[in-house]
């Protein structure tokens, strides 16, 4: 009773199925398995069809529909803002190169369309509503210490090739 019987002719054992999880055992560990399996597979089943029914219901849908909505008006409002700020802008320096030719004093600065509920970003001084404002500030400000390094770096890298360049070519005759 060493399992030989289990054993094939050509020395790979028999494997069966396991009901619940379809993987194959030997005939032995499949009777120790299949138990075990069939517990773990209930107790996987149940929370995961619980979790199907609470899907099925209506309140998932709902839920993200909402915001989807919102957040698509907010952007449509938003763009049709920037865009009239946008069109105002040019017309103003039309103006003003107008006058300019012409030698009339300037006219006065359009009106501020700013939205007092816009928070102004310290950096690039653009004006950004909550939502956005402090994601683009801490991206403002990542850029704007990036750029400073950038450009140390730049410069820190062009004298030093320029020394290079010295010493590698030969004194002037
Ligand atoms: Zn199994
Ligand atoms: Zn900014």
């Amino acid at each position: 009773m060493a399992g030989a019987g289990l054993t094939s002719a050509d020395g790979n054992q028999e494997l069966f199925p396991c009901e619940d999880c379809g993987r194959r055992f030997a005939a032995d560990v499949l009777e120790r398995h299949a138990p075990i399996c069939r517990k773990l597979f209930n107790k996987k089943r149940k929370p995961f069809n619980s979790l199907k029914q609470r899907l099925q219901g209506t309140d998932i849908p709902t839920v993200r529909r909402a915001p989807q909505a919102k957040s698509q008006r907010v952007r449509k409002s938003n763009w049709r803002k920037q865009h009239e700020e946008f069109i105002s802008a040019i017309r103003a320096a039309k103006l003003c190169t107008l006058a300019m030719k012409e030698g009339r004093p300037l006219p006065p600065p359009p009106a501020p369309t700013i939205n007092p509920d816009y928070i102004q970003c310290p950096y690039c001084m653009r004006r950004f509503n909550e939502n956005a404002a402090s994601r683009h500030i801490n991206f403002c400000k990542d850029q704007s210490s990036r750029r400073v390094f950038d450009a140390a770096q730049t410069a820190a890298r062009l004298a030093s090739r320029a020394q290079a360049r010295a010493q590698a070519s030969p004194p002037k005759e």
